[in-house]
């Protein structure tokens, strides 16, 4: 039997061997920034576009700008630190946890209770 018409598995992007080599590149400009505290970093731009007023210091994160002494200082946001027992301190009051700590120690106690009288009961 001859099939005809049979669709071949094929994927729709075949992967190619071209290699764009020696191939015009696209026009580009190199940009220096400078940060707050005179860090040099560079940014290259497509030509046609203008270069962003402001970049992302490369050395420490700051926002940089094309003129000296231009960027401003870098305004992190205040962190508040909590350590673990702020948070618990959010959750419950001393009077909870003295309630918490009395039932876990009750518990524990009939436990080690109910473990000695079975341990009596084997012997
Ligand atoms: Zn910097």
């Amino acid at each position: 039997v001859r099939r005809r018409g049979a669709v071949r598995g094929t994927r729709l992007a075949q992967p190619t061997n071209q290699v764009d080599r020696g191939g015009r590149l696209a026009e580009r400009r190199t940009v220096d920034y400078w940060c707050a505290d005179d860090h040099h970093t560079t940014a290259t731009f497509a030509a046609d576009v203008g270069p962003p007023a402001e970049w992302p210091c490369r050395t420490c994160g700051a926002p940089a700008a094309p003129d000296h002494g231009a960027a401003p200082r870098a305004t992190r946001a205040a962190v508040f630190f909590r350590t673990p027992l702020d948070f618990l301190k959010m959750r419950r009051t001393t009077e909870d946890g003295e309630r918490i700590l009395n039932e876990a120690l009750a518990g524990l106690a009939s436990a080690r209770a109910a473990q000695s009288t079975g341990r009596d009961r084997r012997r």
